[in-house]
């Protein structure tokens, strides 16, 4: 699937924002974006080889859409209009290592841009869904970690796009993985990870 660029909401539901409050300094409620290169996607079927030696990978399981463009200023009551695709992915993170960056005032891409860091599920066509009323799932291995609502966003779909075009004109293909909720946890060689969502499908990755 083509992917121009891979913007990512950081921060965007409370309840994971208080659970990574232990981790790393205290966190402030500001929406976070950063970008991955588009190199970092991994499809369906392909293999997660998790990076070794830079401590624990996380799964972060987000609503992903990807856009038709739309440029500069969007308004966000037109911002919907923009979307193409959506699906479901995994922004991995390097936590102790994102920990240890942030600490020190560094930048995040060695935690957050690493090779294979965004798996991404197929793009079904963005028609009638209501994106703040979308339930998926993250289980590893069989197990629930992740049960997400979309509703529970602090910035809506919409207001990211808005957000965004105020500083990049977007264009086709560009993709924005829209935050995680709580339950984020550590992915072992072997684990089996697995996205569900009634509304986008089910979609699976192998861990090495
Ligand atoms: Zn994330």
């Amino acid at each position: 699937m083509p992917v121009n660029r891979i913007f990512c909401i950081g921060k965007n539901y409370a309840a994971h924002v208080r659970e990574l409050a232990h981790l790393g300094p205290p966190d402030d409620g500001d929406c976070v974006v950063f970008i991955k290169p588009a190199s970092c996607v991994i499809e369906e079927g392909e293999p997660i080889v998790l990076p070794r030696g830079h401590g624990v990978v996380h799964h972060e399981a987000e609503l992903v859409v990807s856009l038709t463009g739309g440029g500069r200023d969007i308004a966000e009551d037109e911002a919907l209009d923009c979307v193409a695709g959506i699906t479901l992915g995994l922004d991995l993170t390097l936590r102790e290592l994102q920990t240890r960056l942030r600490a020190q005032g560094r930048p995040w891409e060695l935690a957050k841009a690493f090779d294979g860091a965004a798996p991404l599920g197929d793009f079904k066509p963005f028609l009638d869904h209501d994106l703040q009323d979308i339930d998926f799932t993250c289980h590893v291995n069989g197990v629930l970690r992740q049960h997400g609502h979309t509703r529970k966003m602090l910035y809506s779909v919409a207001r990211q796009i808005h957000l965004l075009s105020q500083t990049w004109s977007l264009e086709p293909d560009d993709v924005i993985f829209t935050g995680t909720p709580e339950g984020v946890g550590v992915l072992h060689p072997g684990d089996r990870i697995t996205l569900s969502s009634p509304a986008l499908g089910t979609f699976s990755w192998q861990c090495e």
